[in-house]
């Protein structure tokens, strides 16, 4: 056809990392998949059961349910979630099933942000909020972590990143329509203090600005810090929207079941989007994650609670990976959440500065690539979750997801041994 086939809005946003690193991988013989950010092992038993369950049971859960959430489902989120953010939530006006976390921002860009909008992202920040921001026809504003200095020999840890008050407060103007939060955040695994909550909630309540908070790791926290949900801050659930996934809170991300929680007065728009988009959301995948929140609130707080036992192993994952790759001379930034971290690739950019690549392509999309080929490890570059300007800055990081089987991170010690011995003959 000879006719421009793309909408414009499509422009500059056809590049996905997921899909260009695990092409990359998946052409090499014998890689291991620390990139893309899902588990390898099995979901706990009581959700394995209660999809066999919603699968063999009811044939009606074969059929399409209510348009804006399976209403079991809708129900326990709104009892469950009701009690972490202060609220009396309804489950046919303050809740909505989506596709995934990602179909849950989507329709909240789509429902909020309009031409011209100014919305305001942290970097390092989770792909996807630039190009659904460009999508919306807004305008990101970034506002970059920066590490506070640490002591000589100390190891870097995700608390230390913060962001600078008074050039936070310069973001906002008259434009802004929305500040997306993301914590625990991917991929740093900061998780936001009170005080850093507070801070913004006050910029969003005195700039009249929404908050869109992603909030899929809110399970997976660490060292005894404690997630905080924004919503929950005086004045602030008028004006949030709450983001999560059944993916991250199950280890079932192919279910591919999310949901947001808000106020009516912004949730009827995303009922809109999600009336003339997605329509529904499927039944039984619904009715599984259903069923798992009601064993969870059963049990919560208490040692069986999977909410409880799935951090604890994932800690063990995350100090298992932080010892690995500090044994190769690695330097990871340690998190307090998330299924994430980052590291400090400094010191191999000075010693093999000419790695294969394009002269303008950030050192760590070489490095990685690089790493693929010869190492047979796959990792995220982390200039992917930054914008085109700031790249510089973080090009010597790079993103592990440690939310692996046992035999997974040995298959990893292994392959970096393996590298120590090459760097030390
Ligand atoms: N937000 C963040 C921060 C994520 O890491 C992810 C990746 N899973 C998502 C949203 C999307 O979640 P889902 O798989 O439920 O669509
Ligand atoms: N949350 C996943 C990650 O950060 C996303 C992977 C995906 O969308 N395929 O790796």
């Amino acid at each position: 056809m000879a006719k421009r086939l793309q909408a414009r809005r499509l422009d500059g946003i056809d590049h996905s990392p997921w899909v260009e690193f695990v092409k990359l991988a998946s052409e090499e013989a014998d890689v291991v998949n620390f990139g893309e950010g899902f588990p390898d092992f099995s979901p706990p038993e009581f959700a394995v059961e209660a999809f066999q369950h919603a699968v063999s049971g009811d044939f009606m859960l074969n059929q399409y349910t209510k348009a804006f959430g399976y209403p079991p489902l809708t129900k326990i989120l709104a009892s469950f979630f009701g009690k972490f953010l202060g609220q009396e939530i309804d489950p046919l006006k303050n809740v909505l099933v989506t596709v995934g976390a990602y179909g849950a921002l989507f329709t909240a860009f789509q429902a909020l942000v309009d031409e011209g909008d100014e919305v305001i992202i942290v970097e390092p920040f989770f792909y996807c909020y630039e190009p659904m921001t460009l999508m919306a026809g807004g305008r990101p504003v970034f506002v970059s972590l920066k590490l506070s200095p640490i002591q000589k020999g100390e190891p870097d840890s995700s608390s230390n990143w913060q962001l600078d008050p008074t050039e936070l407060a310069s973001k906002f103007t008259s434009r802004t329509k929305a500040f997306i939060l993301n914590t625990p955040n991917n991929p740093l695994g900061k998780v936001f203090s009170r005080e850093e909550l507070e801070l913004v909630a006050s910029l969003c309540q005195q700039h009249d600005v929404v908050c869109i908070t992603d909030e899929v790791y809110q399970w997976l926290v660490f060292d005894g810090f404690q997630h905080i949900s924004i919503a929950s801050l005086p004045g602030m659930w008028e004006r949030t929207l709450t983001i999560g996934s059944a993916g991250k809170t199950f280890s079932v991300t192919g279910w591919k079941v999310g949901w947001v929680l808000g106020p009516d007065s912004l949730m009827k728009h995303l009922r809109t989007v999600h009336q003339n988009s997605i329509d529904q959301c499927a039944t039984q995948c619904q009715a599984a994650v259903a069923q798992s929140f009601e064993r969870e609130q059963l049990h919560f707080g208490q040692p069986s609670s999977y909410f409880v036992q799935f951090p604890q192993y994932i800690q063990r994952c995350r100090d298992h990976m932080i010892q690995s790759l500090q044994s190769v001379g690695l330097r990871p930034v340690i998190p307090q959440g998330s299924y994430f971290l980052i590291t400090d690739i400094s010191d191999f950019k000075n010693k093999m500065p000419d790695l294969p690549g394009a002269a303008d392509e950030p050192y760590d999309r070489r490095f990685v690539k690089w790493m693929i080929k010869n190492k047979g490890l796959m990792a995220i570059p982390v200039s992917t979750f930054v914008s085109v300007p700031h790249q510089k800055f973080f090009d010597h990081y790079i993103r592990f997801c440690f939310v692996k089987d046992e035999s997974t991170l040995r298959a990893m010690d292994q392959k970096l041994q393996k590298w120590k011995a090459e760097l030390m003959p």
